[in-house]
């Protein structure tokens, strides 16, 4: 059976050293020794000037959005995981959609402008597949219209866009670290922001608002993660490099065995001046008809790609229904394949082979 991505695992008796410390520690959560280690090893990492470690990446995206109190409407991407979208309905506010680009997939900054009304507080947008949005563009319109940029980084670990880490554009970049991601923490996630008093508002709100054993500096939540998942994440951070460049190495051979004159799949394109994370295999067929063939062919092997992302966060049942043809089109048609360090040049290849011969049939 190959699944569509596998957690990578370090080695277990690394994991058993931490574990081991614990033990003698007995210092299980609360911004421990370990976290504060791993906390400070990911901030140099992403060259961050506030890197605020929590217990996952949809918590990142609701502390954003409550830490600055922003309310009314929020425009955003509807090509995303749903957590981009959920976490503005659960904040209360209102996801105003802006289509896609069909060439990079992330949101289109010539379709913000006119969403813009006196309500609109933010902009959340997602480097989709870790594909750098045009961040420019995006930042202009921000400043022009005085709004926050957020930027939904849960693909976008390790990407550098401009020799900077991608994460570091916006005001603020929310990461996930869940055990499908990457780099991971088994659950896990992070806010990164270069502003002082939002990094202070963003570490209360973690833990319940507490200033000292006895104080409250006001309304906070509990999103802090455990020294057990830290000690993942310190066990998997120096494979990371690795990890990237095994996917680089699948993804190429992909390409190699898939695009070409005979075939009429698409690749999202990355942006100039962009190091990749390889993150995620997308390929867009020519119609959703195709797209279902060749997901049942490579089932029937025991192959389990997924229609990432599918459907379009417009159709979800608590949004307003609005007009983004782009995304509905491409979500339709567009199906991640198996990537993940662990995965085998031979059974790239055999899923490869299978998919050209649905095609050969089909086009
Ligand atoms: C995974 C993911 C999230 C949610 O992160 P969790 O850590 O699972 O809460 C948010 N946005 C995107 C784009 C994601 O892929």
């Amino acid at each position: 059976m190959i699944p569509v991505t596998k957690s990578f695992l370090p080695p277990v008796e690394k994991y058993s050293r931490y574990l081991k410390g614990i033990w003698k520690s007995a210092h299980l959560t609360n911004n421990g020794p370990l976290l504060m280690e791993l906390e400070e090893k990911l901030k140099k990492y992403c060259e961050a000037k506030h890197f605020i470690f929590l217990n996952n990446g949809t918590s990142a995206l609701q502390l954003a959005i409550k830490g600055w109190e922003l309310k009314g409407e929020i425009i955003t991407t509807p090509f995303s995981y749903i957590a981009t979208t959920s976490s503005i309905v659960w904040e209360n506010c209102q996801p105003v959609f802006a289509d896609i680009d069909s060439s990079t997939l992330n949101i289109n900054p010539a379709k913000i402008e006119k969403l813009i009304t006196k309500k609109t507080s933010a902009i959340l947008a997602t480097h989709v597949y870790g594909i750098p949005c045009n961040v420019e563009a995006l930042e202009k319109i921000a400043k022009k219209h005085k709004l926050k940029v957020i930027y939904d980084s849960a693909h976008a670990f390790g990407v550098k866009y401009k020799d900077k880490p991608l994460v570091n554009y916006g005001d603020a970049s929310t990461l996930s670290f869940h055990a499908t991601k990457l780099f991971h923490t088994v659950e896990g996630g992070a806010l990164i922001t270069n502003d002082e008093n939002a990094a202070h508002r963003f570490s209360y709100l973690r833990n319940f608002g507490h200033k000292g054993q006895e104080d409250f500096w006001g309304l906070g939540i509990n999103a802090k993660n455990s020294e057990f998942h830290a000690a993942m994440g310190l066990c998997v951070l120096p494979h990371v490099a690795d990890i990237i460049k095994k996917r680089k190495e699948l993804s190429t051979l992909y390409d190699k065995l898939l695009l070409g004159k005979e075939t009429t799949i698409r690749r999202p394109v990355v942006p100039a001046n962009t190091e990749y994370n390889y993150a995620y295999y997308p390929v867009i067929f020519e119609s959703e008809k195709i797209l279902l063939s060749v997901r049942d062919s490579l089932n029937a092997d025991f192959i389990y790609p997924r229609r990432y992302f599918y459907p379009s966060l417009s159709t979800v049942n608590y949004v307003k229904k609005q007009p983004v043809p782009v995304s509905e089109d491409i979500s339709s048609r567009v199906l991640c394949l198996p990537l993940y360090y662990e995965l085998e040049t031979e059974q790239v290849k055999r899923i490869c082979k299978i998919i050209r011969h649905v095609l050969r049939f089909k086009s």
